[in-house]
């Protein structure tokens, strides 16, 4: 399978490389495979634990809910 999102062009820098040779290293291409993941899946996919996870999907939750009534002048 080839990356379709990047043209396997992916590097180390880029924010949607992950160390998956299975998944043409890209991201976007583990979540088409795999589908949903919960906290616990991703938290061994990435070393981390299942509350570090859980820390991390509160923030980025608050920081869209955030931008999203920025953007729609609902402050
Ligand atoms: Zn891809």
């Amino acid at each position: 399978m080839k990356c379709c999102h990047f043209n396997n062009i992916l590097t180390e820098s880029h924010r949607y490389f992950i160390d998956s040779p299975e998944d043409d290293n890209c991201v976007l291409c583990l979540i088409n495979r795999k589908g949903p993941m919960t906290q616990e899946e991703v938290g061994e996919y990435m070393g981390l634990s299942k509350m570090r996870i859980s820390q991390l999907q509160k923030s980025a939750q608050k920081r869209f809910l955030l931008k999203l009534i920025a953007v729609n002048n609902l402050g």
